[in-house]
């Protein structure tokens, strides 16, 4: 048998999974359980609180300099860990702030590039026309 909860309009005892209540015709709202984040050991949180991702940055930079696309997969790999850290900490972490600003101008500069590039394409292709 379903758990017997109270109304919160008028108090009265209704069925946990009842949609409305029977006494006072109020709609209810249930908190689906599944939406809510999960939930994490004391040592899980401890370790993503001291997760720092300064190392990260400077990695992500070097790869970006030497080779673009390896620069930015490794910069979309560690934001990802960086976010799912976060949200075990319950608080931001140093150096994910700099990840994601990283990858912001990685993909204005991909944006640029492809726009500069058409324009070159452009100016040469009407040149010979
Ligand atoms: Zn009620």
């Amino acid at each position: 048998m379903a758990d017997m909860i109270r109304c919160p309009y008028c108090e009265g005892e209704i069925s946990s999974t009842a949609m409305k209540c029977k006494h006072c015709g109020e709609w209810l709202q249930h908190v689906d359980t599944r939406q809510l984040p999960p939930q994490f050991s004391e040592t899980e949180i401890g370790i993503a609180r001291n997760k720092s991702y300064v190392w990260p940055v400077v990695l992500v930079v070097f790869l970006y300099c030497l080779y673009f696309i390896p620069g930015l997969i490794a910069n979309i790999l560690f934001l990802n860990d960086a976010k799912r850290m976060a949200t075990k900490a319950g608080q931001d972490l140093p150096g994910a702030g700099c990840l994601t600003t990283l990858l912001h101008a990685a993909v204005v500069f991909m944006i640029v590039m492809a726009v500069v590039s058409i324009a070159i394409f452009l100016t040469v292709g009407a040149r010979y026309q």
